[in-house]
């Protein structure tokens, strides 16, 4: 006989794919104004997926520039916090991908 203990899925979410399979959405916090947006994660990884970037978190945070930095400001503030949330978009601008492109995507992992 061999135990089989009921251990935490051992698999840690590394991209955006993996976060909009699970359904989590992204906040991302400009660590220098506080400006904060919640962007659903289908969303967000079709814009990585169009564009060919890499869709790792570490990815997304240092292409992420706050646009309250720079229109205010006239800097560049990158690397925004990343967060992982349950709560809906407050930015809905960036276009989803069609139910086909997500399901072939899904069947394609
Ligand atoms: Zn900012």
């Amino acid at each position: 006989m061999f135990s089989m203990p009921d251990l935490p899925t051992a698999y840690p979410l590394r991209d955006l794919f993996d976060a909009a399979a699970r359904g989590r959405n992204v906040r991302l916090t400009c660590s220098r104004c506080g400006h904060g947006s919640v962007f659903g994660s289908r969303a967000l990884w079709w814009l990585f997926r169009r564009k060919g970037w890499v869709d790792t978190f570490r990815e997304v945070r240092r292409r992420c520039l706050c646009i309250m930095c720079l229109h205010r400001l006239g800097v560049k503030v990158r690397n925004p916090e990343f967060e992982l949330v349950d709560e809906p978009p407050t930015d809905t601008s960036l276009p989803g991908p069609s139910e086909l492109d997500w399901k072939r995507e899904l069947r394609r992992r």
